[in-house]
């Protein structure tokens, strides 16, 4: 049975690391960032003794996720050690990394392959009107500039998730003119495995203020998505951003297959906790939907990647741990 006629909803039991919470982009619907210097950078002794705590929990993925330090910061090559040593810890402990830190260098990303069993970067959008707006002081969020991550991440053989933000000021046109750069790029590398479709959600932190994303839309949305992309593309939906039993539903009859990374906080939106496993069968069992857990990466892509890689990789997929996860 093919991903989209079976009745299997899948979610990856997740726990991020963040390696420090400081960003010099401010975009004004940002609830994680501080000022660059304001957040101590997580020790490789922590990060051990963080993720010694999650062997044997259920967590299979951990995602590395990053404020950014300035390319040109004298600081930018500490800051991308220390995202590399974590990975490498993580992996040497069981763990399959999955990195989220914005944008890299060609070298930084050949480097992180290594460590990584997949990667993401959100598209967001590709309007540049935008930057006269929520991104006028983010120079990360120069659209070109993500569209060139996308395209090393081809070149490298990288699975990759990427995604939209929907409702930071665009229009709809710019949803589908976004999902069809993601397209053509996927048509040419074949390398997306993911694509979010993430709504806003004010949270306590952000300095900007507008409403809410009309969550109502999704379904709409997702079915052209679903047009839009090439079929291999999994639609992911947040269910800590869809809180409606309904409105879930809807998403998952329009298409979505994937529910992301559900651990214990959603470091993007914390004002918006994941929902325990429990509470998501609850909705998902009665309309006959199967949640069953994954991998960061897609088996199609386990050939991508190193040997010491998929070795770690096979056994999760072989292994009984795998099963659900405890913290959830
Ligand atoms: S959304 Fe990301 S890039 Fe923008 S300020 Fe927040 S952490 Fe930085």
């Amino acid at each position: 049975m093919s991903a989209s006629t079976s009745r299997q909803i899948t979610y990856s039991p997740a726990y991020t690391i963040v390696p420090t919470y400081e960003c010099f982009n401010r975009c004004t619907y940002c609830n994680f960032r501080t000022n660059p210097g304001e957040s101590p950078w997580l020790a490789l002794t922590e990060a051990e003794n963080l993720l010694t705590s999650l062997q044997n929990t259920g967590v299979c993925e951990i995602l590395i996720l990053s404020g950014e330090v300035h390319p040109n910061s004298p600081l930018r090559k500490a800051w991308f050690d220390r995202i590399f040593d974590i990975c490498q810890l993580a992996l040497s402990l069981g763990f399959l990394p999955h990195t989220n830190v914005g944008p890299l260098s060609f070298a930084e990303m050949a480097l992180l392959k290594n460590v990584n069993v997949s990667m993401g970067l959100m598209l967001e959008q590709l309007t540049p009107s935008l930057l006269n707006t929520v991104h006028k002081n983010a120079p990360s969020k120069l659209p070109e500039l993500r569209l060139k991550q996308l395209e090393f991440a081809g070149k490298f053989k990288i699975p990759f998730t990427t995604g939209l933000l929907l409702g930071i000021g665009e229009s709809s046109a710019d949803w589908w003119e976004s999902l069809e750069a993601i397209a053509k790029l996927h048509q040419r590398w074949r390398h997306i495995q993911e694509v979010i479709l993430q709504p806003h959600s004010p949270g306590t932190q952000q300095t900007g203020q507008f409403p809410a994303f009309d969550n109502h839309l999704l379904p709409e949305i997702i079915s052209k998505a679903k047009e839009i992309l090439p079929a291999e593309i999994t639609i992911q939906i947040p269910p800590n951003l869809v809180q409606e039993p309904e409105l879930l539903l809807a998403c998952l009859d329009a298409g979505a297959r994937d529910l992301g990374g559900i651990g214990p906080k959603d470091e993007v939106n914390p004002d918006y906790p994941h929902p325990h496993y429990q509470k998501l069968t609850e909705i998902l069992q009665p309309a006959n939907w199967e949640l069953v857990p994954r991998l960061p990466v897609y088996p199609q892509y386990d050939k991508w990647l190193s040997k010491e890689l998929r070795i770690t990789v096979k056994q999760w997929r072989n292994s009984l741990k795998f099963a659900r996860s405890v913290i959830i």
